[in-house]
Parts: C-alpha cells; structure tokens; sequence
C-alpha cells in the first residue's frame, strides 16, 4: 500500500553525516543530536532510532524542543539523555520529570516550582547563559545566585551550562562569536571559583563545531549537519569545512494524481494567475501548502519528474498544486515525483522563497509518512 506522499529518510547517511562531525570533536566530547521540530521535519522518531547507538554510549544525546517531544524519545530508549532545549511551562514539569528529561533553566519561578513537585526523582537541569543572543538565558549578573538557588532546591542537580551564539554562520566576521564565547567562559569560572563545580559544558551548534574547536567543550550540539544539510553556504565555503562531505538524508516524494491536455490560453488554478503559452498537459500533484509545499511557489517551484525538472503552473492549492508535463509525453498517471531530494535541495526552494533550508525542511507536515530507507 502506497500513500500519496510520503518522506524517505536515509539511514546510512544520517550515520554517515555523524561520523564527519564526530572527526572533528574530542573521543571526551558527547554529541547532542537536536532532533527538535520531528527532527528537522525527517521524522524524530525514525532519526532517533537510526543513529542510536548500544544502549550504555554515553556519548549520544538528544535534544528536543519540549517536554511532549521528549516523551516520544524516552520511549525508544530509558537510558539516553535528552535535554528539553526550550521552555517547559511550569504545568508540564512534573511530565518532564517523570520521563526523566534533562531542563533548560532560567526563570526562578521554574526552580521554585520544582521545589513544589513532589516525586522522589531529582531533575537534572542546564542553566542557559545570556551572552548576546537576547533569547533564553540568564544574564551574567544574576548567574551565581541562580545557580546558588539550584543548589539549594532539593530535588534538582546542577548538571550543565549553556549558551547558543547569534551569528557564527557568519564566517566573514568571527568577533560577536567569540565575545559570546568569552562571556561563556567568564559566566563558568564565576561558579566554580565560587566552588560551584560545572559538569557539562555546552555552546556548538553545527557551525561552531565545524569552525571553532573552542567552543566544543564535553557536549556539541549537532542540529542541521546530522541531516546533510549545511547551515550557510558561508560555511560550507568555508576552508575550516574542507573534508567534511555531508550527505542530505531526507528526499520527499509525492505521485502523479491526473493528467490533462488543455488548449492554449487555458487558466490553471485559483485566482486564474497562469495561463498556458501554448496548448499544455497539465498534471496535478496531490500535495499543497498543508503538507509544507509552500504556497509562495506558486508559478515558479519546481518538481523532478523522470528525470527532468518540471514547473509548477498557477497557485499551489492546500492539498494540491499543478506540474506542466507538456515537454514529458511519457509522464503518467502515479508517476514518481520528486518534490525535494538532490536534484531540488532545500537550499534551492528557500532560495526562491527567502529563506533558509532549515525551515523548508521542518515545515514538511509531520504528518506525511516517514520512511526510513
Ligand atoms: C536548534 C538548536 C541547535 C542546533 O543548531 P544547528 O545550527 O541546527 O546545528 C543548537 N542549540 C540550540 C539551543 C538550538 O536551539
């Protein structure tokens, strides 16, 4: 039984991909696959359960945006660490501890409601550093009596400190980077020249793993890369990547739904925007803007078809949008259809649609079947 589209995610890549990354870290330093949003919209589930490893390395975790993604991952494996990397709304902390995820910390109100959770479990947090991102974090001033407040609450382990840089994709102009870096590091000798000892340390994303060995520490974030992707083209050209061959995981496909010959003039789709130059066959797609073709390729995405990149004519619908086949006479009915894979990357769509990769590829419905090949 065939869906009318569905996600192929290729497991020897995804293997592949973490391997380059783990030539570049320390044998000591852990690697966070983040597989927040479905794993970059490859299906978090089925990433999760390729690159996991025997059940005692300790050098594989996870990283999730919620305490509901991290639930799902708790099920494939009761060792692995996985650390929430996003806000945990106080209602959800007892979840959050009862399926043993680690917690991103920077609110008091989240460590006094800790305190108030009754369970025998202690939770093991990761206090985010403000160092000029102006996203999650705590700032340097308030740092020493946060963690002091940790260390006082019963129940809850101090385990990590991390921060996330704003711009090291940028690889013309390094400075902001490492400012952050510095902050990062003046933020961890505060505590432990407090005595406060700081087991894990964390900052890399995918970038910074690949451009600046200094920011790796015990645990790297591994996001974009994991999955073949690069997270600039600045990086991928960068000399400090040489070596590095990453292999995209993910190819989405739909099939061929109808074909139809319609004379010339002929308007196709909503809003009557196109109209064929010439006498056309027209073949229509079974997927839209719901299950994240985006709308805004409409008249100019492309789809590959046989071999060969056909355009996509008038609006894209929400479950459906428009392919012209007139140069392809031997396309027929539930013909492949390749909608993302190597021959149209995700670097090309967001192109077009002024944006980056990693949102063309997290927008796929997580709905549409995942399967790994
Ligand atoms: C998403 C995310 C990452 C991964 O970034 P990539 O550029 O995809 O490697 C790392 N750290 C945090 C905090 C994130 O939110």
């Amino acid at each position: 039984m065939r869906a009318k589209t569905w996600v192929e995610v290729n497991r020897a890549n995804l293997v592949h991909n973490l391997a380059e990354f783990r030539k570049r870290l320390a044998p000591k330093t852990a690697v966070m696959a983040v597989v927040k949003s479905n794993a970059y919209g490859h299906g978090a589930r089925e990433v999760a359960t390729s690159i996991l490893g025997p059940p005692k390395a300790d050098n594989l975790w996870f990283g999730v945006d919620s305490v509901d993604e991290g639930a799902a991952l708790r099920k494939l494996s009761r060792r692995v660490g996985i650390l929430v990397l996003g806000y945990t709304p106080r209602s959800r902390l007892l979840d959050a501890v009862r399926h043993d995820l680690r917690l991103t910390v920077y609110n008091r109100e989240t460590i006094r409601a800790l305190a108030k959770i009754k369970t025998r479990r202690r939770v093991r947090v990761h206090v985010k550093v403000e160092t000029g991102t102006t996203r999650q974090g705590v700032g340097e001033r308030d740092l020493l009596d946060f963690v002091k407040l940790i260390k006082r609450t019963p129940g809850t382990e101090f385990e990590g400190l991390s921060t996330h840089y704003a711009n090291i994709e940028d690889t013309s102009d390094r400075r902001y980077a490492m400012l952050q870096l510095r902050r990062f590091e003046y933020a961890a000798a505060l505590l432990e020249r407090a005595g406060i000892r700081v087991p894990m340390k964390h900052t890399a994303c995918t970038a910074a793993i690949l451009l600046a060995p200094e920011t790796h520490f015990n645990l790297a974030r591994l996001g974009i890369g994991l999955y073949g992707l690069w997270p600039s083209s600045m990086v991928r050209d960068d000399g400090r990547a040489r070596g590095i061959h990453l292999r995209p995981a993910l190819v989405w496909k739909t099939i061929i739904a109808q074909i139809k010959t319609v004379p010339k003039g002929t308007p196709v789709g909503y809003g009557l925007t196109d109209r064929v130059k010439r006498a056309s066959r027209i073949a229509v797609l079974p997927i839209g803007y719901w299950d994240g073709f985006d709308r805004g390729l409409s008249s100019c995405g492309e789809v590959f078809i046989r071999g060969h990149r056909r355009k996509i004519v008038g609006r894209v619908c929400m479950n459906m949008c428009m392919v012209d086949v007139t140069d392809a006479p031997r396309v027929q009915l539930e013909d492949e259809v390749i909608v993302l894979g190597r021959e149209i990357s995700a670097e090309t769509i967001a192109q077009k649609l002024g944006t980056v990769n990693y949102e063309i590829v997290t927008r796929i419905n997580p709905l549409i079947p995942r399967v790994v090949v």
